[in-house]
């Protein structure tokens, strides 16, 4: 199944750079926005190194650009400038189309407000990326949908509308369908943002438990418990990464974003705004 992401065999790209042993590697990547009031820089050359297996947590104020980042490494956005490796793909030369393919199958995104499809039932919904996917057959992807919903304690559930189950509920079908066709990225925008504090427990803990099993998990947070699940916080200021690079990879040459290396383990960037600066405040509001 590796296979698929093998470079080559949708990367057309003429002169390409060497491929990266990361599992997901973002170089010196810049996002531009354009709006009214002309084009607005949410990402400053951001680098990024996630080595397979790894559990990251994503921290920065509201509108610092971690959505954007997350973005990028999913293909849901294209960078402006610099490079995106993920599961061996280099995703700058993918069409739309081939992207949506890639996506569907080397990563699972989860989302603060679950976006599941109101009209489908919980199991339904963890079908669709497999209807998709082609992986499996008819059969097989009822009783793979039935697994996950069952690994997620959700399987009493799978007839219901989403809209008859609760937020903690939904975002545990949710974890199910992003796992559909077995991935080996989850990538989680606030996955507890909109959750009380139990229930957020209770789905970190069905994280903790996918890192066990083998995924690897970029997962962007406010809360400061719920990065504590993580093996290594990375920080964002105002559209700058400041310690996404792993501690043996130089930075490359000139970028300011990189930090010279960068912990680990979070021991709070060289720069004035230390990890509690990259909180929100409890009860701000939240992108
Ligand atoms: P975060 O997820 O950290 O709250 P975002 O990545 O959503 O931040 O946004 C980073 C910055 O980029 C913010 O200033 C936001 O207003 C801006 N931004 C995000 N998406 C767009 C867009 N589609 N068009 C213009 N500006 C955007
Ligand atoms: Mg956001």
């Amino acid at each position: 199944m590796l296979r698929r992401f093998s470079r080559g065999a949708v990367d057309r790209a003429p002169a390409e750079i060497a491929p990266s042993r990361h599992l997901i590697d973002l170089r010196a990547v810049v996002k531009d926005y354009l709006t009214d009031a002309g084009s607005f820089r949410a990402l400053h050359g951001a680098n990024l190194q996630v080595d397979a297996g790894e559990f990251i947590a994503v921290v920065g104020k509201s509108g610092c650009g971690k959505s954007t980042l997350m973005n990028m490494m999913t293909g849901i956005d294209r960078a402006t400038a610099g490079d995106v490796w993920v599961a061996g793909t280099h995703l700058n030369h993918l069409s739309e189309g081939q992207t949506a393919v890639w996506r569907g199958r080397a990563v699972g995104v989860i989302f603060q407000f679950f976006q599941l499809l109101p009209t489908l039932t919980v199991a339904e919904n963890v079908m669709l990326p497999m209807d998709f996917g082609g992986l499996w057959t008819p059969k097989e992807r009822e009783e793979r949908a039935m697994a996950l919903l069952e690994q997620v304690e959700m399987v009493d559930q799978a007839d219901k509308l989403p809209s008859a189950t609760s937020g903690g509920q939904q975002q545990r079908v949710a974890i199910a369908r992003a796992l559909a066709n077995d991935p080996p990225i989850l990538v989680a925008d606030e996955p507890t943002g909109n959750l009380d504090s139990a229930t957020a427990e209770a789905v970190i803990r069905l994280f903790d438990g996918l890192v066990a099993a083998g995924k690897t998990i970029v997962m962007v947070t406010h809360d400061r418990e719920i990065a504590a699940h993580a093996r290594r916080t990375v920080h964002m200021v105002d559209g700058h990464l400041l310690d996404g690079m792993l501690p043996d990879e130089p930075a490359p040459g000139g970028l300011a974003s990189a930090g010279p290396a960068a912990p680990a383990v979070s021991a709070g960037p060289a720069v004035s705004a230390g990890p509690a600066a990259a909180f929100d405040p409890p009860g701000a509001a939240r992108a």
